[in-house]
């Protein structure tokens, strides 16, 4: 990369591993069309202290960061200040600088819900059920930006009950289920989240029965690798709308990109560029 001065201004996304990471080519994308001099840069962070590494970012001259697997909750310790998303959440995945003060939030929450707004808008009056499947940190934002964006009944469906019914606890009215009973809580369900990390490229795929779902019921893969997840060819089978989990990504690295520099990003141009990185 060219034009790069001791005045550029640095972001990064920090995790183990992170040379995966789609976020670089979202968002120096985005730096370049708006013409901003600085720089997105992937950070392998490794070892114990995480909390304390992310805590000095601004001392390095940070502006901000994006952290990742396996930091998220490292990033919540390590800011002054945090968004209530953040705090409901309990991880962070953005952290920048809010009048000087070094502020977590999670954007993954509210991007997901941008992602469905855009494609789906009509998505809260499809069914009266909202299902989100698993309860790790993914379902978790899921749950809490479903919650505050006025989903309909929330039910959250887990291999581990236990784990089901601590994310439940996120939002009043929420219920668990364990995976045994997945068709009573598909009943009636306009909108299904697989939040958990089945069907990722290389184990095991995800397909089940939405019978049970309202007829135009969406459904929405947070796995993205692959793209074409088998539950969302499944999902389409079954006549259902289809989201992948690309808009997620590209709704969260939207609002961290916001708080960095305060500026709105063209998201069809992130999803495009992101997507080139898939093929
Ligand atoms: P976690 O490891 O925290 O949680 C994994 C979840 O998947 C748990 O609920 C676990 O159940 C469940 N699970 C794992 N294997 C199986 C299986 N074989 N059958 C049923 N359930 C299973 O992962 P994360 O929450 O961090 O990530 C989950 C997914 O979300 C990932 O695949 C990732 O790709 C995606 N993601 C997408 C983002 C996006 O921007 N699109 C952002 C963040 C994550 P149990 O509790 O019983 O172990």
């Amino acid at each position: 990369m060219t034009g790069i001065t001791g005045h550029t201004r640095v972001v990064a996304v920090i995790g183990d591993p992170v040379a995966h990471s789609r976020s670089p080519v979202i968002h120096n994308g985005w730096i370049a069309d708006a013409g901003l001099d600085a720089v997105y840069v992937a950070l392998r962070l490794t070892g114990a202290d995480a909390a304390a590494h992310l805590a000095g970012l601004p001392d390095l001259g940070f502006i901000g960061a994006n952290v990742t697997l396996p930091h998220k909750a490292a990033a919540l310790a390590s800011a002054a200040a945090s968004t209530p998303a953040a705090r409901a959440i309990g991880a962070a995945n953005t952290l920048f600088l809010d009048d000087g003060v070094w502020t977590a939030d999670n954007t993954d929450a509210a991007g997901l819900v941008a992602g469905l707004d855009l494609r789906a808008p009509d998505w809260r009056e499809a069914g009266s059920a909202t299902v989100v499947l698993g309860a790790g940190g993914a379902a978790r934002a899921a749950v809490q930006g479903l919650h505050a964006a006025g989903a309909p009944s929330i039910r959250i469906v887990n291999r581990t009950l236990a784990r089901a019914q601590a994310v439940s606890a996120l939002c009043p009215g929420a219920a668990a289920f364990g995976w045994g009973d997945l068709a009573e809580a598909l009943d009636g369900a306009g909108l299904v989240v697989n939040a958990t990390s089945r069907g990722l490229s290389g184990g095991e795929p995800l397909d089940i029965d939405l019978a049970p779902t309202v007829p135009k019921s969406i459904v929405l893969d947070t796995v993205y690798t692959p793209l074409e997840t088998a539950f969302l060819a499944s999902a389409r089978r079954q006549g259902r709308t289809a989201l992948d989990g690309l808009d997620m990504l590209v709704g969260q690295a939207a609002l961290s990109f916001q708080r960095w520099f305060g500026l709105a990003p063209d998201v069809e141009a992130g999803r495009a560029r992101a997507l080139e990185t898939l093929r």
